[in-house]
């Protein structure tokens, strides 16, 4: 009998990082009889190779087999991804109706997309041999720089790695090579983890009652699936709670996955991990190198490494032994991916947690309608610290109103006055503005002419220290002109209020005072944020301006009064999640005053007095906010309530956008739509943008099940309609925002 399985060859099943919505079959390299899901694998495809990877392995295509291409190279031995990661791939396939092969992708870190060897950095490691253990250093009193040198190792349980050596002795390799060819020594290759084991770490602080209560709860679910919402407010100490919660973990030799947003994993927080654990810590951010994050997830699926702190995308990185995941800050809307392959961390770090049968944390001062929801339905544990660690209390909040007020570049005069008092006291004063720029409106003082981008459908940002308008959607600038370009006389002005414009009036107001601006434009420099944050902290500072980047995670001690130059900006928004988010980011805002022994102030500038949910927020605090939004959201059927999932379609015209529409809107209509609610098509809230015409669907059901089916019956029809490739579209399940 011929040897079946060499006559015949079996195919491989690949995903390939590509937006189509199928598998591609290959011939598998002789001698393959199995590869695990995930196993990355070299593919001719077109007339290029591209990095794929194997879902499993068949032994009859479709395809006849002479039409098959071989696979090149089987990249890894071993799939990278155990099967619950492959797992967590599939659901989110699934349940975000995306590209098998690019959700792979995005597992990954870049380097190993494109093909990289998965291996990590290794260092050498001298240690005592067997023969070395047992001479005496006496007996090299001869070579006195080798017994020195020797005399290193005999501390228990020592290995040095040339750094160590280098720091103690400056010539150091040629007794090292005596004493490894007189075979004392023995050298041991080891991963180069990110951070070396310090001597010594920093001892836990004593935890307050509601700390402990909290830690106690926690530890409890060690070992098995469960999602807490730990509510804590500003200043509560939850990053206490999680490092005490952690080391259990760790003592149980399991690693721990810390999510962030970009903004708070600061090199504070990776120092303040570093000094209390005697683990290795690995660390994955965008601001680092494609090879910086190749090691770090490789040292987490290696095992090399215990704690990983990262943003969004490291959400994927295997662990060789899961312990915890911990997603701080789970409000933030950073943890949704907003390009591409559109998913929520936050919901798949849920769905992690479920996989590998290991809790999940979710911190925040400020959860989201959604967490809350959960809590109170008894999905999640709610457990509160309401008290501020330590000392420190609550500030106070209060609504200045400045209907009718003369305002000087936003500033009204009461708020000068608290300022100055401030000042006077020797104290911090932290002034907040979202948007950056001088002025989002020039205008012209005779025609009323506005400078417009040619491209989208706003205006132009003045920005008078680079003498240009920009436009903030697409990044189109040009110079600043001093006179009208429509009538030529007349005199242009700035209308509205941007950082810039507010800094130059402190600095006028205040000319004795160092004023410091924090936006995007004044932190461009690398390194220029953490100066001026040091600079802050050392007490150098008066006055602090700036954008969304004060928010979050900064901690300035000596702040005590926090104002808040416009809220009404976020008040009036077609998008029903903006006053969830408004609400987030007052008290996020709140947060940075009063942190130490000094009791804050926090005073928000608004033309709304009235308004009820600044009033609910203001005087019954953010969780009777979220019980009246909550409730409003139930009373018009909006998520937690419903599910929805946003069809967002663009093209540089807007006719071939809205024929795809109409036509999905004709499907829909035909099949069983399970009473799916289809809101549009309309324009998108900006629907010019970048020389695109944006348009969109909404659809919308009581149930997520039903929405499911519905998407799973649509998006593949979404991929063979011609209508759809004139046009780029997604499909974002859970949108976060309607724009
Ligand atoms: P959160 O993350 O909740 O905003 P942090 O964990 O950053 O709060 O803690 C705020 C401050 O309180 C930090 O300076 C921290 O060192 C301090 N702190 C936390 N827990 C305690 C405690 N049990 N005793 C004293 N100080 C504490
Ligand atoms: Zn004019
Ligand atoms: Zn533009």
């Amino acid at each position: 009998m011929a040897n079946s399985s060499e006559q015949k060859k079996l195919i491989i099943q690949v995903a390939i990082p590509i937006p189509v919505n199928r598998i591609f079959d290959y011939l598998a390299p002789k001698g393959t009889t199995s590869i695990s899901p995930g196993t990355r694998v070299l593919v001719p495809f077109g007339n290029a190779k591209k990095v794929a990877f194997a879902v499993g392995i068949i032994e009859n295509s479709n395809i006849k087999n002479d039409r098959l291409k071989p696979i090149i190279e089987i990249l890894d031995e071993y799939s990278l991804l155990s099967e619950q990661d492959y797992q967590l791939v599939l659901w989110a396939q699934h349940y975000y109706h995306h590209p098998l092969g690019e959700v792979f992708s995005a597992a990954f870190p870049v380097s190993l997309r494109k093909g990289k060897k998965s291996v990590v950095a290794q260092e050498k490691h001298y240690k005592l041999s067997a023969k070395g253990k047992c001479l005496n250093p006496e007996q090299l009193k001869k070579t006195p720089k080798q017994k020195q040198i020797f005399k290193m190792f005999q501390q228990p349980v020592l290995s040095l790695t040339s750094a160590d050596l280098a720091q103690q002795h400056k010539n150091w390799r040629p007794a090292i090579k005596a004493l490894l060819e007189k075979d004392l020594l023995s050298i041991e290759l080891q991963a180069k983890a990110s951070k070396k084991i310090f001597d010594k770490t920093e001892t836990a602080l004593q935890a307050n009652e509601q700390q402990s209560k909290a830690i106690k709860q926690l530890i409890a679910r060690i070992g098995q699936f469960s999602v807490c919402l730990l509510e804590g407010v500003t200043g509560s100490g939850k990053t206490e709670v999680y490092m005490q919660v952690i080391q259990q973990v760790l003592d149980l030799d399991l690693q721990v996955l810390v999510l962030l947003p970009e903004i708070t994993l600061t090199p504070q927080l990776q120092d303040r991990f570093k000094r209390r654990f005697s683990a290795n810590l690995s660390i994955s951010h965008s601001k680092l190198t494609d090879n910086q994050r190749h090691c770090a997830w490789l040292e987490m699926q290696q095992g090399h490494s215990s704690i990983l702190l990262g943003t969004r995308s490291a959400l994927f990185t295997p662990l060789k032994k899961p312990g915890l995941i911990i997603l701080d800050e789970e409000h933030d809307s950073s943890f949704k991916q907003q390009k591409g392959f559109l998913y929520s961390a936050r919901d798949l770090a849920i769905v992690k947690g479920k996989l590998f049968n290991i809790p999940v944390i979710l911190g925040t001062a400020t959860p989201s309608l959604e967490s809350l929801y959960n809590a109170h339905n008894k999905r999640y544990q709610l457990i509160h610290l309401s008290e501020r660690a330590g000392t420190a209390v609550k500030p106070k909040l209060l609504l200045f109103d400045i209907r009718n007020k003369r305002l000087q570049d936003g500033l009204s005069e009461p708020l000068i006055t608290q300022i100055k008092n401030t000042l006077a006291k020797n104290e911090q004063v932290l002034l907040f503005l979202n948007r950056r720029g001088y002025a989002p409106v020039q205008i012209c003082h005779s025609c009323a002419w506005v400078a417009r981008c040619h491209h989208c459908d706003t205006s132009l940002v003045i920005h008078y220290e680079e003498k240009r308008l920009r436009c903030h959607h697409c990044g189109y600038q040009q110079h600043l002109t001093p006179h009208c370009p429509a009538c030529k006389t007349g005199e242009l002005k700035a209308l509205g209020l941007g950082t810039e414009r507010v800094e130059k009036s402190l600095h006028a107001l205040f000319p004795q005072q160092k004023i410091v601006r924090l936006d995007r434009d004044s932190t461009q420099r690398k390194g220029s944020l953490e100066n001026h944050l040091d600079q802050i902290n050392q007490g150098k500072v008066d006055i602090i301006l700036g954008t969304q980047m004060l928010a979050k995670g900064h901690h300035f001690p000596n702040v005590t009064l926090v104002a808040i130059l416009d809220v009404d900006s976020g008040l009036f928004s077609i998008d029903y999640h903006a006053t969830e988010k408004l609400a987030q980011l007052i008290i996020q805002v709140a947060g940075r005053a009063g942190r130490a022994e000094k009791p804050g102030k926090v005073i928000l500038q608004t033309r709304q007095p009235d308004h009820p949910l600044l009033n609910v927020l203001l005087k019954q605090g953010y969780n009777s906010f979220a019980q009246t939004a909550l409730a409003e959201r139930q009373q018009a059927m909006l998520p937690p309530f419903s599910s929805q999932a946003l069809l967002r379609v663009y093209a540089g015209n807007p006719a071939d956008p809205q024929m795809l529409l109409k036509k999905v809107c004709e499907i829909i209509q035909n099949m069983e739509s399970y009473n799916t609610l289809v809101l549009g098509p309309v324009s998108a809230p900006m629907a010019k943008r970048e020389g695109n015409y944006h348009f969109q669907l909404l659809l919308q059901n009581n149930h997520r099940k039903k929405l499911q089916s519905l998407l799973g019956l649509l998006v593949p029809q979404l991929y063979l309609l011609k209508e759809a490739r004139k046009v780029r579209w997604s499909i974002d399940v859970d949108p976060v925002d309607l724009y």
